[in-house]
């Protein structure tokens, strides 16, 4: 291989700033390819993981679990992919297929999982190594950036919508990477949307309006009609008794991101009458066969803000501070 260094935004420690190290190319072990990045999109996950609300990463630890690349070349035994090959990493990297979860076709809760940008090196950074039976080849359609996203607020957000039952009317709570995608396909499906947003912000409101949801407000607001679902997206804990109340009896609430503040007492007459309040948790490489699948037939389309790799730390704070419509992705040029 003639290239044996690279760029890669590393965390050392939690609630300090992502560092641009120069570091070996790794080597695919055997099973792996190596993959030679080109975008990697920014996640609410991966600003958990360098706040330190997520908890046990590796450290050092390249962040990164949106990830579009080329296959750059091929550990032993590595015969799903042809060097050269356009694939999409996501965040589940590696299953046991051996404990109960595994067995049942619930990887996405094996209990020695493994997680790209976590517990394993991921995509902010020119090459990245990962196991081929967790990548998905990506067809053409969609450029490397635009694709980025569909990685994770994609594919979580179509396993959090399967998880949100057949409900016609349905709301989503934070209308960012995630929620952007889901009401695309949601809307595809003959589903209403209703938006919730950061009271006040506007932005989110017409971003909203311009993806198609019937009804846009406030996320304090209560919606003119009963809903059939709601999706959290907003790591907000106050939203959950709030979405709750919004969902007519028998529906269901699904909270889809991986970490929330606390839940605050609620009555229980809210849950009463057959309501359904559930976490989303990773996904299931069928969940990515499928979105994958479904997402050109729609045809989905993401909205992002490309920056450069070495600004990993700006695309994180706007992400932070809401400062984004879409998604971020960071660009691996050349
Ligand atoms: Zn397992
Ligand atoms: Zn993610």
């Amino acid at each position: 291989m003639a290239t044996t260094a690279m760029r890669a935004m590393v965390l050392h420690q939690a609630n300090r700033p992502l560092r641009l190290e120069e570091r070996a190319v790794p080597e695919p072990g055997p099973g792996q390819v190596l993959v030679r990045v080109s975008a990697c999109g920014v996640c609410r996950t991966d600003l958990h993981v360098c706040d330190g609300e997520l908890t046990e990463p590796k450290l050092p630890l390249v962040p990164g679990h949106e990830v579009v690349g080329r296959v750059a070349a091929l550990g032993a035994g590595v015969e799903r992919f042809a060097e050269g090959v356009r694939v999409g990493v996501p965040w589940l990297g590696w299953t046991c297929g051996s404990c109960r979860f595994c067995a049942a076709g619930r990887e996405n809760l094996c209990e020695a999982a493994r997680f790209t940008g976590y517990t394993l090196d991921g995509g902010y950074a020119d090459y990245m190594v990962a196991d081929q039976r967790y990548c998905f080849p990506l067809g053409d359609g969609m450029s490397d950036v635009e694709a980025a996203p569909l990685l994770c607020a994609g594919l979580i957000g179509y396993r959090s919508l399967r998880l949100a039952g057949e409900a016609e009317k349905l709301g989503l709570y934070g209308f960012g990477a995630a929620a952007h995608i889901v009401a695309q396909v949601a809307r595809h499906q003959g589903r209403q949307v209703f938006a919730f947003v950061r009271p006040g912000d506007r932005a989110a409101k017409d971003f909203a309006r311009r993806l198609g949801a019937v009804w846009v407000g406030d996320s304090d607001e209560t919606p003119p009609e009963e809903l059939d679902a709601a999706i959290l997206y907003a790591p907000v804990g106050a939203l959950v008794p709030a979405a709750l109340r919004a969902v007519a009896p028998g529906g269901t609430v699904v909270c889809a991101g991986i970490h929330m503040s606390d839940i605050p007492s609620f009555p229980y007459d809210i849950l009463w009458r057959e309501r359904k309040l559930l976490s989303v948790a990773n996904l299931t490489r069928r969940d990515g066969e499928e979105f994958l699948a479904l997402a050109p037939e729609i045809p989905v389309e993401t909205q992002v803000e490309a920056l450069p790799l070495e600004q990993a730390n700006e695309a994180l704070s706007r992400l932070r501070d809401g400062r984004l419509q879409g998604a971020a992705v960071l660009e691996t040029g050349s």
